[in-house]
C-alpha cells in the first residue's frame, strides 16, 4: 500500500462558519501531496504485479506526481511528459522523487500525444483519471471514514476529470451509502461536470481559463457523467476568487497549504454555507495539491481580489 491512512477531523472554524458541523478527510497529507496517491498507487501495484518494468505519466500536476512517488516507492523508473506551460516547481517536485521529465509541445494534448508514443509492452501508462483501478484505489478513503464511525449525510468533494467521484461514489457504494448525496464542486473556467449537466450529455469545454489547474479537464469521464445521472448528486461551481480565499482560511485554521483545486470544495463551508443547508453532518474531502505555495495564493488573492 503506497498511500497512508490520513486524519479525520472535525473542523471547528469551518463548523462556525458553515453553520452544522463539517468532518475533514485529510488527504492532502498523503505522502504525495494529494489524494490522487490512493488510485496511482492501486494501479502502479496492479501493473507491476503484471510484469511491467516502467510508468508513464502526461501529467504535470498531481497525477504526475503521485506516479512519480509510485516509482521510487516500488523501484520501477518513471517518465513523465509535460507540456512548455509546466511550470518549475512541478517540474522541480516530479524530479525531486527521481522520476524523468520530458518536455514536449505547447499543450497537454501534445505531450500526451508523446507519452503515448513512448508505451511499449514493458510499460504502463497511467491516466490521471480514468481508469477503473485507480477508483477502487480512491474508495479506500471512504472506508476509513466509515471505519472510523464517522456519520454524515453529505460529501463535498472537488471534480476535475472525475476520478475522484468515481472513487468516493464506488466506496460510498461499497459501504451501503449510494444514497448520501455528494456534492461536486468545480470552479467557474474548469466546470466540465456542471457543463455536461446541463447539457444531458458529456461535452467539451473549448478552455480552461480557471487558476484551479488540478480541476482543468475539459471533458469529465463517462462513468463521472454516469455517475451524476444515476445516484444523489448535487452540481455547485465557484469563483476562482471563493476558491483561493478557502485556501488562506484554511491554512490559517488548520495550518496545510492546499491547492485552488481542493479549496473549491473548502469554499462551499466557508463562504457558500447556503449551499450546505439542507444537510446535518457535512463530510469534506481535502484532497489536497502540492503544486502551490503561500506565496502564489497570496499573489492570486491579491489578483483576484482586485478585480471583484
Ligand atoms: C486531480 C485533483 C483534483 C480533481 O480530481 P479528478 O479525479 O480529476 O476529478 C482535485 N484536486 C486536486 C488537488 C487534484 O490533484
Amino acid at each position: 500500500m503506497l498511500h497512508i491512512e490520513t486524519p479525520l477531523i472535525e473542523s471547528r472554524p469551518m463548523e462556525l462558519t458553515a453553520g452544522r458541523p463539517v468532518l475533514l478527510k485529510m488527504d492532502a497529507l498523503q505522502p504525495s501531496g494529494s489524494f490522487k496517491i490512493r488510485g496511482v498507487g492501486a494501479a502502479c501495484e496492479y501493473h507491476v504485479g503484471n510484469g511491467k518494468r516502467r510508468f508513464v505519466s502526461s501529467s504535470g500536476g498531481n497525477a504526475g506526481l503521485a506516479v512519480a512517488y509510485a516509482g521510487r516507492r516500488l523501484s520501477v523508473p518513471v517518465t513523465v511528459f509535460v507540456p512548455e506551460t509546466t511550470t518549475e516547481r512541478a517540474k522541480f517536485l516530479i524530479r525531486q522523487e527521481g522520476a524523468e521529465v520530458v518536455v514536449h509541445g505547447a499543450s497537454w494534448q501534445e505531450a500526451n500525444e508523446r507519452a503515448l508514443e513512448a508505451v511499449d509492452s514493458e510499460s504502463a501508462f497511467i491516466h490521471p483519471f480514468d481508469d477503473p483501478i485507480m477508483w477502487t484505489g480512491h474508495a479506500t478513503m471512504i472506508d476509513e471514514v466509515v471505519g472510523a464511525g464517522a456519520l454524515f449525510d453529505a460529501v463535498v468533494l472537488s471534480v476535475g476529470g472525475g476520478g475522484l467521484l468515481s472513487g468516493v461514489a464506488e466506496g460510498l457504494a461499497r459501504n451501503g451509502l449510494q444514497d448520501v448525496p455528494i456534492i461536486a464542486v468545480e470552479t467557474d473556467g474548469a466546470a466540465s461536470l456542471s457543463a455536461a449537466l446541463k447539457a444531458g450529455r458529456l461535452v467539451e469545454l473549448p478552455a480552461i481559463t480557471s487558476i484551479a489547474t488540478s480541476l482543468g479537464a475539459r471533458k469529465v469521464s463517462e462513468r463521472a457523467f454516469q455517475i451524476s445521472q444515476t445516484r444523489p448528486l448535487e452540481s455547485v461551481v465557484v469563483e476562482d476568487r471563493f476558491a483561493v480565499e478557502a485556501c488562506l482560511r484554511f491554512l490559517d485554521d488548520h495550518r496545510v497549504v492546499v491547492e485552488p483545486a481542493c479549496g473549491a470544495a473548502l469554499a462551499l463551508a466557508y463562504s457558500h454555507p447556503d449551499q450546505l443547508a439542507r444537510y446535518e453532518r457535512v463530510l469534506i474531502i481535502v484532497c489536497g495539491g502540492a503544486t502551490t505555495s503561500v506565496e502564489k495564493l497570496m499573489t492570486y488573492d491579491a489578483a483576484l481580489s482586485r478585480k471583484s
